[in-house]
């Protein structure tokens, strides 16, 4: 994944969180099942940019 701001090659990190990070998606009642997704972080090691990214991000 390429940095927006410096357009330099970012690198795949962890967050240090035991189970790492998810979304859900908002429900409009109780008998419907959220979408979650795990999130992956990158990290750009020239200017420090951070990015998120939902890996089923199609589900929503
Ligand atoms: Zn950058």
């Amino acid at each position: 994944m390429e940095c927006i701001k410096c357009k330099n090659e970012m690198t795949k990190a962890k967050f240090l969180s035991f189970g790492g990070f998810q979304i859900e998606s908002e429900t409009k009642s109780i008998f419907e099942t959220p979408e979650r997704s795990n999130i992956e972080v990158y990290v750009c090691n020239k200017c420090g940019y951070v990015e998120l990214k939902a890996t089923d991000y199609k589900k929503f």
